[in-house]
């Protein structure tokens, strides 16, 4: 096969697929002599700052996974058309969803493949990621040196999630796969709706059927009359709309499996196949447009990468007296400090004041949360803050006409305090009953540059933001 194009360093030899987002190609690295997989953003959404941003932030987390169990990212970069990409370890032995075009498996290794995606989602979730798209085309299979598969996990649900939240609609195969808080907002999302997504795969991989909606999923054993009771009742635990009820963590839905896999391989002949398996079937509908979820209007900040905290966040020795947590951005401009017990999570690498509706760029900022894979979500209780700096535009300007809906507005007030001066904005009652502070300060003096805008959001509790904006700290640019 001769090269048609490259991209960057990687000789392209052939398209692999085509995604909701983007198209993934098959090309070789010439350096590395090594073929690798390359994930190209569509046009369409390559001009959405925050989509791009988002396909960027999901090669970054995968990379930040570090698991043998996730697809390893080796490099990111930009088209000459700007269309961002992202190259990854080829997977040589396709999909789950490639297996799944010749029917159901045989139940043993149908088991053993679901509780190897699920160790894989389980490793996601140690790094503190919840992948949100589990489905057979994001499980990926790749030949080791000594000929047997290892199952990848790939492609987050990240892009696909803020692509909803915002009312977008899109082309979409993840039906069937998706658990009913995801289509809610405000539910918040945990690694057990990848436990409800793995429970999906699972049940295709049996039965060669993609589950029905939530609640009415089609006991397997009527799909597969000689299914063992205990893998129907485990892939029905999976499956329960309700995550109380679910399998608590992926690690145990994967042992799980793997006990019924051995019981399985014990009782039934290995290459067993369900009847009319092994008859290519047509390929699951996939053009099913996702509902448009409510859009949250997004609260400002595109993520562009969430870092959990490894250990102990630095906090300030100095000042015995304050209280919290003391985070700085990567650029070492903007300091705060946070209540104890929000300084779990830190994204330090910036933002794009775009998101404020301000003129686009990448200029210093943080958010530090409990729990920052559900800040975009208003719905979610979370309690963190987000510190964003505007070298040249308007803040006050943009946080004055910002709207949240389903939230209460609860007016404004001005804010003054020697270094900074400005105005505060509250909301309460948002959809999962949190609440939301947003500050547009100028400093005093200066020249009135840069200004910072300020998210505190909240699950109750006294009204931390004071305190928050009198430790804040912005260095001005020598
Ligand atoms: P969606 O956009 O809804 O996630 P999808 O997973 O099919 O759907 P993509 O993630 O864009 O879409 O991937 C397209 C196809 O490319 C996949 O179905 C898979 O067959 C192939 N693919 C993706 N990543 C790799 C990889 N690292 N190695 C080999 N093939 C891959
Ligand atoms: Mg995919």
């Amino acid at each position: 096969m001769h090269s048609v194009e490259r991209i960057g360093r990687y000789r392209l030899e052939r398209r692999l697929g085509a995604g909701a987002f983007g198209t993934v190609w098959l090309a070789h690295d010439d350096d590395l002599e090594a073929p690798v997989a390359v994930k190209v953003l569509a046009e369409n959404w390559a001009h959405r700052l925050d989509v791009r941003e988002r396909f960027l932030a999901e090669a970054r987390l995968l990379r930040k996974a570090g698991s043998p169990r996730v697809v390893q990212v080796h490099d990111i970069g930009e088209l000459p058309d700007g269309r961002p990409y992202f190259v990854m370890e080829y997977a040589d032995a396709g999909t789950l969803a490639d297996l799944l075009a010749e029917g159901a498996l045989p139940v043993p290794e149908a088991l053993r493949l679901t509780a190897l995606a699920a160790r894989s989602a389980h490793a996601l979730h140690e790094a503190g990621i919840v992948h949100r798209d589990v489905k057979p085309s994001n499980v990926l299979l790749r030949t080791a040196p000594d000929g047997t598969r290892r199952v990848l996990l790939a492609d987050l649900g990240l892009a696909k999630s803020l692509a909803q939240a915002s009312g977008l609609t899109l082309a979409a195969g993840s039906e069937g796969y998706r658990p009913p808080e995801q289509a809610e907002p405000g539910a918040g999302i945990d690694a057990r709706a990848d436990v409800y997504s793995l429970g999906a795969v699972g049940y295709e991989l049996v039965t060669g059927t993609v589950p029905a909606a939530p609640g009415k999923v089609v006991p397997p054993e009527r799909l597969r009359p000689d299914l063992a009771p205990d893998v129907a009742r485990t892939l029905m635990r999976a499956l329960e709309p309700d995550r109380e009820r679910r399998w608590p963590s992926a690690e145990e839905l994967a042992r799980e499996l793997e006990d019924c896999a051995a019981t399985a391989a014990a009782v039934r002949p290995r290459g067993w196949r369900a009847p009319g398996a092994g008859r290519p079937r047509g390929r699951r509908g996939r053009a099913a447009v996702l509902a448009a979820a409510v859009a949250v209007a997004a609260a400002a900040g595109v993520w562009l990468g969430v870092a959990l905290w490894p250990g102990a966040p630095e906090t300030s020795g100095a000042s015995g007296a304050a209280s919290g947590v003391r985070v700085v951005d990567a650029t070492g401009r903007v300091a705060v400090r946070v209540p104890d017990g929000w300084g779990r999570q830190l994204r330090d690498s910036g933002w794009d004041p775009a998101t404020l509706g301000l003129p686009a760029g990448h200029e210093p900022g943080l958010a530090v949360a409990d729990d920052l894979t559900h800040w975009q979500d208003l719905g979610a209780g979370v309690d963190g803050v987000f510190v964003g700096l505007s070298e040249h535009g308007d803040v006050t300007a943009r946080v004055a006409a910002v709207a949240h809906p389903g939230c209460h507005d609860d007016g404004g007030r001005a804010w003054a305090d020697g270094r900074w001066h400005g105005r505060i904005r509250s909301w309460s009652g948002c959809p999962g009953g949190g609440l939301l502070t947003e500050a547009a300060l100028t400093p005093a003096g200066a020249g009135g540059q840069p200004q910072v805008y300020v998210q505190v959001r909240r699950e109750g509790g006294v009204d931390p933001t004071d305190g928050i904006l009198r430790s804040l700290r912005v260095t001005q640019t020598r």
